[in-house]
């Protein structure tokens, strides 16, 4: 067992901590403030291979594992949150099913813009009457011709404003529920397709989500994504990178809140001493650091152990997205608290990160969620 990052890993983390440093945090703050999408990161993340890191050459990508993903990921997210999870729904929620069950053709076609930044790609499951109930979802695809007919509408999906091409997911046959579900992909301009416009969210404003609708919309024969009614099980293993993903971007942000206290409380001073001096201060940094090492290393076990395709990786997938994201809202709201009133004044960063932090816990999956799977997952080992 060894808990050392390789030298060839702290590298890449050294030189994307600068890149993300002095390329993507400046930008953060007016990508939070105006609400603007920062096209220019994702270009810079293909530019330089991030988006890539995993996928094979032939389709644009560049050697990479999820361990790697997930280190250079916490760099990413602690410069800006919205970036991170920007390209995380395109080169990973979309990349990662088409790489995983695509086509020959459709990875030719839709990897590689994809991977250099150059295109958006987005997952759509949720619909506004179903989220954590994905079964209770009503879009559905009938066979019409050599295509497919798709009718229904989705909802708060990342990148669905701007993206050029969509993983959908659809019954096919709704009687069979799970083993009823296909996956499609739509791109931007099919007929009866259109996107809502962004909706003014708490936080990761600089990512932009909406609404889906599908009217009569005209998918060819050769956009079913892998086999037809195995759209649940391909969504399950795609998932599991998502979680992880997700526990990233709380890492990335508790980390960056760790930091911002650490600084403020060795210059402010209160009753002629410096923040840093005061016993409660110190207590939460402690707290936060440990939570951060321990959620980091449970995240780099569980990337390692879907790398390695081990048959609890989805358990510890589970585990490493709840322990992370639930103890960042807490970091970032002792963060706040270290702050005090200029905690709670925009312009200041754990502002923003306070706001952030909230998504972790609802993305892919709620925090109840993910204890429902755990212990469904334990339950079934004895
Ligand atoms: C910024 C943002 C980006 C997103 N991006 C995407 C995307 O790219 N693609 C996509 O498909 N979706 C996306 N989502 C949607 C997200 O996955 C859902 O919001 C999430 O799964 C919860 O579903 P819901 O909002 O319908 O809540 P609901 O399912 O209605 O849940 C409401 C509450 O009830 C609880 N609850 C529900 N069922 C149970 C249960 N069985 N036991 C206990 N408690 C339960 C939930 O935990 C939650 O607290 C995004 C959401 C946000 C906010």
């Amino acid at each position: 067992m060894d808990f050392e990052l390789t030298e060839d890993q702290k590298k890449q983390k050294e030189s994307f901590a600068g890149l993300c440093a002095k390329e993507i945090a400046p930008r953060a703050e007016f990508t939070d403030k105006e609400a603007v999408f920062p096209e220019e990161n994702i270009r810079l993340l293909g530019k330089v291979g991030f988006l890539g890191m995993g996928f094979p050459e032939e389709y644009g990508g560049s050697k990479g594992d999820p361990v790697i993903r997930a280190v250079l990921g916490e760099e990413l997210a602690k410069a800006c949150a919205s970036t991170y999870l920007s390209a995380g729904a395109s080169s990973g929620l979309f990349g990662i099913p088409v790489l995983k069950f695509g086509t020959q053709t459709q990875k030719k076609k839709y990897l590689p813009g994809v991977l250099s930044g150059e295109k958006m790609g987005a997952l759509a499951i949720t619909e506004p009457q179903a989220g954590s109930d994905m079964l209770g979802m009503k879009t559905g695809a009938q066979k019409s011709g050599n295509g497919w007919l798709i009718n229904g509408s989705k909802t708060l999906i990342t990148n669905g404003p701007v993206a050029d091409y969509y993983v959908v997911a659809a019954y096919t046959d709704k009687e069979k529920k799970r083993d009823g579900i296909s996956l499609f992909i739509v791109e931007k301009g099919t007929k009866g397709f259109s996107s809502g416009k962004p909706f003014d969210k708490l936080g990761v404003r600089g990512s932009p989500t909406s609404d889906l609708f599908f009217d009569g919309c005209e998918v060819p024969g050769e956009n079913l994504l892998g086999e037809v009614n195995k759209g649940f099980l391909q969504l399950a293993r795609t998932l599991s990178h998502g979680r992880i993903g997700m526990a990233v971007y709380s890492l990335g942000i508790a980390q960056a809140c760790l930091e911002e206290s650490i600084s403020y409380a060795q210059e402010r001073t209160a009753f002629g001493k410096k923040l840093a001096h005061f016993q409660d201060v110190h207590f939460k940094i402690a707290d936060m650091k440990m939570y951060i090492d321990v959620g980091r290393e449970l995240i780099y076990k569980a990337a390692w152990m879907l790398d390695q395709d081990d048959s609890q990786s989805v358990l510890f997938a589970s585990i490493a997205k709840l322990f992370m994201s639930e103890h960042t809202t807490k970091i970032a709201s002792d963060a706040v608290q270290i702050f005090g009133g200029y905690g709670f004044i925009k312009g200041y960063k754990v502002e923003r990160l306070y706001r952030d932090s909230k998504l972790g816990e609802i993305g892919e999956g709620t925090s109840e969620i993910q204890r429902t799977i755990i212990t469904k997952l334990v339950e079934d080992q004895y």
